[in-house]
């Protein structure tokens, strides 16, 4: 990909999951990456383990101090910052609905997942702001940020948050030179989703019910995220703004009713 090469990134929640498969492949494409986790170590593992220069950085995205904190410190390590992927995420409490919400479950997924977002996107703008040349930054909602469920309600509403932040970051960030797009996974084979068996009985069988859902028929993996960030971080993106692109495999715009019915066909419970 164009234009990634010997850039600068920061990457959060970049020690597992759709950050690290991010931060590996702009390695891959020759960039530099911060890679910043609230787990230090794994960062700095992840860091370690690049072929390019990087930095491993504890930090907590929720908090003002340490977002700046973490900002200053890939600035000064390298000399110069071209953008980041705002990815740290946290699910929440499965298997609640609205009504049962509990206040602490809102306000600490609302932390990390929609003023973690907002924290990095305004710092980036007042870095680019700063020095004049412009960058580019995705973020990372979900397709929970799209559609709404019967579970994780404080998950969705932040990722909806997501998606707005994204927008209005991209009209601020456009006469700076600076894009902002969005990335909405679907379903990813990731720590974030495994399947806890104190909440449905069997993970197997629920995992391949989650797979029916999606007409790819396989969940997607971390990589697949990577790639479509990288693309609209590099400058083969460089006229895509505000952009919002789901990685479901075709989730979102198949038909709930059309699919419960072929996939009773699937099972044999169904009539030709
Ligand atoms: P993951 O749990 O594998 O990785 C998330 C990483 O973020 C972890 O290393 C964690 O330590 C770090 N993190 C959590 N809170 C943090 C904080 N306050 N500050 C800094 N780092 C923090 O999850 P993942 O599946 O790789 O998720 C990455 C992003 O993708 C999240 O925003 C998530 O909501 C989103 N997403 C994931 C899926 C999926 O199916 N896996 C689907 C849609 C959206």
């Amino acid at each position: 990909m164009r234009g990634l090469a010997g850039k600068v990134y920061i990457v959060t929640g970049g020690g597992r999951g759709i950050g690290e498969a991010t931060a590996r492949r702009l390695a891959a494409e020759g960039a530099h990456v911060a890679v910043v986790d609230l787990d230090e170590v794994l960062a700095r593992k992840v860091a370690a383990s690049l072929p390019t220069p990087a930095l491993g950085i504890g930090s907590d995205v929720s908090i003002e101090a340490q977002v700046q904190d973490h900002f200053a410190k890939t600035i000064a390590h390298f000399g110069r910052l071209d953008g980041a992927h705002l990815n740290a995420g946290i699910g929440g409490a499965w298997g609640v609905g609205l009504a049962d919400t509990e206040m602490d479950d809102f306000d600490r997924v609302v932390a990390v997942d929609l003023r973690g977002v907002y924290l990095g996107l305004r710092e980036a703008l007042r870095h680019f702001r700063k020095v004049g040349h412009g960058g580019a930054i995705v973020t990372t909602s979900s397709t929970a940020g799209i559609v709404g469920g019967e579970w994780v309600s404080p998950y969705v509403g932040a990722k909806h948050g997501v998606v707005g932040l994204t927008k209005t970051g991209a009209v601020n960030g456009g006469p700076l030179g600076v894009r902002v797009n969005c990335v909405a996974p679907g379903l990813v084979v990731t720590r974030l989703t495994d399947i806890n068996e104190s909440v449905v009985a069997n993970a197997a069988v629920a995992r391949q019910r989650q797979i029916d859902t999606v007409p790819l028929g396989r969940a997607g993996s971390a990589e697949d995220v990577a790639n479509v960030v990288a693309f609209l971080l590099s400058d083969d993106a460089a006229y895509v703004s505000g952009v919002l692109i789901p990685v479901d495999g075709a989730s979102l715009v198949d038909h709930p009713r059309a699919r419960a019915i072929a996939n009773l066909q699937k099972e044999g419970k169904a009539r030709d």
